[in-house]
């Protein structure tokens, strides 16, 4: 259920001098239910910013909450809620894990608000976030990407350094938590082991937005999210889990459903069985369109696994010709046809916010016979290299200089070329690519990106033992982009530096050293 109210100033007197009563009902309720309880314990978030719109989110917690109860919001032009631009009320059901997402409508474009919510005679904190600008307008977008932040292996001191960055939107582009049980050296600890059940990924949810310094990111400013595989389980490829287990199906549907229940998304993406929808498209003024893919739901399994298992593998050429099977998809037809169609030639850049890294990332010679062509990793854009193929070459052919492509998942900092062949030295450039690092999730010896290199010269930028983020200004002119990476990643407070910078210019694709 939902109310959106946009507010006359003479309805929204009326409404305030009302407010008193709308406090004073649910304190009925503090006889049956405990007082002291936290009801707002998970924090608030606001994500999807439209330019009349924003999706509020939150979840009532305790214990003792009653199966279905009111939760109050409202959202304001200033801090201190002088000025209400709506309010309403949603019922938050113990079926979605007493889970908020009101979606305020109404209000102006590429604006601040704050926003909180009331239930059972608490307040939350208050939150901050913004719309859209108007499709006209001549904007600029400072925003961040973030990815990966297993808890048990790391603090977010990153996070806390995201709050002071000034940006208009955070992108998170996969794994939000992992399934994994605590690791040997775990820094701190999850409950429940290896998890795959909605109780399970419940829980799980609830330790990770437990922690304060996420909290005040998702307050601070909206988000758009993407998920990738251990939001539900490592590897997992469409209906085939990593374990190919029998009841995998099962198991996306309960994942899918936490995802949903502790995400700002609105009430139109609410899972049904096992399928959400999360691919969607946001306009920044004219200065941008936001491509939001999902690479984990619609996917080909990957080819080539180790015996008896599903997930990923890496293998040469040689040993898996598979890889160049061309009917194979990393999107699924349907979304590949919705990229292919919403391409955006009249602003001067389309983002692309996935999950992983598109460039080719060679792990041998491939001049080397023995290899046919060199080693892949099967389950990123390597393993499905003529979809990468078939995306660029409608870039190449709409000639949208302006696409850069936004990832993570591979726990590195990444600053690449995309190029129509990844072998042709003087191929040209068609797109350019900034994978970000880990917010805490550990990555590979960073030996083994340098041994490989030599073999990658579209890549200009590869560190995989650095955990941070990716913060960037973007311009009609001009995309600058700064690589942030966190001192001590297993201490909460841990200082931040900048380890390098790049930009693009607009109309001319590839990153330069800035
Ligand atoms: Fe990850
Ligand atoms: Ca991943």
């Amino acid at each position: 259920m939902s109310q959106t109210v946009p507010l006359d100033s003479s309805r929204r007197r009326l409404l305030l001098q009302g407010s008193a009563a709308l406090i004073a009902v649910p304190s009925l309720l503090r006889h049956a239910l405990a007082a002291d309880v936290q009801r707002f314990a998970l924090g608030i978030a606001s994500g999807q910013p439209r330019a009349d719109g924003i999706v509020l989110w939150t979840r009532v917690t305790g214990a003792d909450l009653p199966e279905r109860t009111t939760v109050r919001w409202e959202i304001a032009r200033d801090e201190a809620f002088q000025q209400i631009a709506a309010r309403g009320e949603e019922t938050a059901e113990a079926a979605w894990a007493h889970s908020v997402h009101a979606e305020p409508a109404g209000l102006e474009p590429g604006r601040w608000y704050w926003y909180r919510f009331e239930a059972l005679g608490q307040r939350s904190a208050v939150g901050r976030t913004r719309t859209a600008p108007r499709p006209d307008d001549a904007a600029t977008l400072n925003f961040a990407i973030t990815s990966c932040q297993r808890f048990d292996v790391g603090h977010y001191a990153a996070w806390r350094h995201i709050v002071a960055e000034d940006l208009d939107l955070v992108m998170f582009l996969g794994d939000y938590i992992y399934e994994s049980p605590n690791a040997k050296d775990a820094v701190r600890q999850v409950e429940g082991g290896r998890i795959d059940t909605l109780a399970g990924y419940r829980t799980r949810y609830a330790t990770h937005k437990g922690d304060t310094a996420l909290q005040a990111a998702h307050a601070a400013v909206p988000w758009l999210l993407v998920w990738d595989d251990h939001e539900v389980e490592n590897d997992y490829a469409g209906l085939q889990g990593q374990r190919l287990q029998p009841d995998f199906r099962r198991q996306r549907a309960d994942a899918y459903q936490a995802y949903w229940e502790h995400m700002p998304f609105p009430k139109s993406a609410r899972p049904r069985g096992a399928d959400m929808r999360i691919t969607g498209r946001l306009d920044w003024g004219r200065l941008a369109r936001i491509h939001l893919l999902d690479d984990r739901q619609y996917r080909d399994p990957q080819v080539c696994p180790q015996p008896g298992r599903g997930g990923s593998n890496t293998v040469t050429l040689k040993d898996c010709p598979a890889l160049l099977d061309p009917k194979r998809t990393l999107l699924g037809a349907e979304q590949e046809r919705w990229l292919a169609e919403g391409w955006d030639g009249s602003r001067p850049w389309n983002l692309v916010a996935q999950q992983t890294l598109m460039a080719r990332y060679n792990w041998s010679d491939p001049a080397d016979p023995s290899t046919g062509g060199g080693t892949h990793w099967t389950d990123g854009w390597d393993g499905y290299a003529p979809a990468r193929n078939r995306l660029l070459g409608v870039v190449a052919e709409r000639k949208l200089a302006g696409v850069v492509v936004l990832g993570g998942d591979v726990h590195s900092h990444y600053v690449a070329d995309l190029k129509a062949d990844f072998d042709v030295a003087n191929a040209p450039v068609i797109a350019t690519e900034f994978c970000g690092t880990s917010i805490s999730s550990l990555g590979l010896p960073q030996a083994r990106l340098d041994a490989a290199r030599g073999f990658n010269p579209h890549v200009h930028y590869g560190r995989s033992d650095q955990r941070g983020y990716m913060r960037f200004t973007l311009g009609a002119k001009q995309l600058q982009a700064i690589l942030r990476v966190v001192d001590q990643p297993r201490d909460p407070m841990s200082g931040i530096s900048t380890a390098a910078r790049f930009m693009v210019e607009a109309g001319k694709a590839g990153a330069v050293a800035a």
